[in-house]
């Protein structure tokens, strides 16, 4: 069964780290948060007729955990109706609170995405993140004291400074926190970050890239030592418990966005909201383009191949109609390089093409 996803942004932060380029800012002060959820909610309202087909939630940010119990309380009533299987709040550990905890038990929230990114404080403070690996202790006790079944972390590696020994240190961490999901990612260096200008100045070093690719080898054979399953490039669970909501991304499901710069995918229509507030205030939406089967293709492949399962070939066919090695021919060429294969009718990466996955993508762009 193909789900149905709701995203919802919440684009505050009280301080910016020095990797982001996601939507967000710091907030003036607390009308400009309360303006911004009544828009929001607005917003959620006009997509009400989608309410009883959703099945995944997700209130990602910026960080949705620095919202007030009120402010809180405000947005999970506005969809109180709707029923979903996995629903999910983001949370860095400095913001949250026993009494924020209680509240998502509450309202039935069942996942909880906490940005640890590292337990080393010194990177940490590097990175502008706010919290303590204390913190990120303290928040898992507590959300297993109130029996919220679903908790993943995101973890950063190849931060300049960073040696094999933290890292190892910080997946030893992962492990005693015994949860159920990690998204891991390398360290990117993306325009209009501090980092970038940084490095504009000569000031900003990137780890070079055996070293980045040692670490990516860290990353999956100790995960795997402790027992998650690597299911899409950067992600790992434990139990079968995928992020239903991502999952939704990779499979090209519907999912609503709403909130500032949220995208969408819905009734054929890829949606963006606009990314300055005055403009969203007034009018979400920026733009909405129909998907045609060329680009419905495209994303397939790309969003495919990067679950380590990858795409069934019989279902390209029968969906698209194309075979897709007349369709793309250097396909053909990169599994003679080894960065794909094909087993029990499915087209994946192999091991060697987990490294150098943007090869293999640049083929349908
Ligand atoms: S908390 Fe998240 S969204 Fe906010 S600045 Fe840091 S990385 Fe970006």
């Amino acid at each position: 069964m193909i789900l149905k996803g709701l995203y919802i942004h919440i684009p505050f932060c009280e301080s910016i780290c020095h990797y982001c380029d996601f939507v967000k800012r710091v907030p003036k002060n607390k009308e400009m948060i309360e303006t911004y959820i009544n828009a929001l909610i607005k917003e959620i309202k006009s997509y009400k007729d989608h309410f009883k087909t959703i099945e995944t939630i997700y209130i990602g940010g910026g960080t949705p955990s620095m919202l007030d119990v009120n402010q809180f309380e405000l947005l999970f009533e506005s969809i109180k109706d709707i029923s979903p299987v996995e629903y999910t709040v983001e949370v860095n550990p400095e913001s949250y609170t026993k009494e924020k905890g209680n509240l998502f038990k509450k309202y039935g929230i069942n996942r909880i995405s906490l940005g640890v990114q590292t337990f080393n404080q010194k990177l940490l403070d590097y990175l502008n993140r706010k919290h303590t690996k204390e913190h990120v202790f303290d928040v898992v006790k507590h959300l297993k004291s109130i029996d919220i079944p679903k908790i993943s972390v995101d973890l950063i590696y190849a931060i300049p400074g960073q040696t094999l020994d933290v890292l190892y240190k910080d997946l030893e961490y992962i492990n005693e926190l015994d949860i159920t999901h990690v998204s891991c990612y390398s360290l990117i260096l993306e325009e209009k970050t501090y980092f970038y200008h940084q490095y504009l100045r000569g000031k900003f070093e990137q780890m070079d890239e055996d070293m980045e690719a040692k670490m990516y080898q860290i990353v999956m054979d100790e995960l795997k030592k402790q027992g998650f399953e690597h299911y899409e490039i950067s992600n790992y669970a434990k139990q079968n418990h995928y992020s239903l909501h991502n999952m939704i991304y990779w499979t090209l499901g519907e999912y609503i966005g709403v909130g500032l710069g949220a995208h969408g995918f819905i009734d054929q229509y890829r949606t963006l909201n606009h990314k300055a507030l005055p403009k969203y205030l007034s009018q979400p939406l920026e733009k909405k383009d129909l998907q045609n089967q060329e680009t419905m293709l495209q994303d397939e492949m790309i969003f495919g191949l990067r679950k380590m399962k990858g795409i069934s070939l019989s279902y390209l066919k029968e969906r698209y109609d194309v075979d897709i090695f007349v369709k793309y021919p250097r396909l053909k060429e990169k599994i003679e390089l080894g960065l794909i294969k094909i087993e029990d009718g499915r087209l994946m990466l192999t091991d060697k093409g987990i490294f150098l996955g943007n090869q293999v993508f640049m083929v349908f762009i």
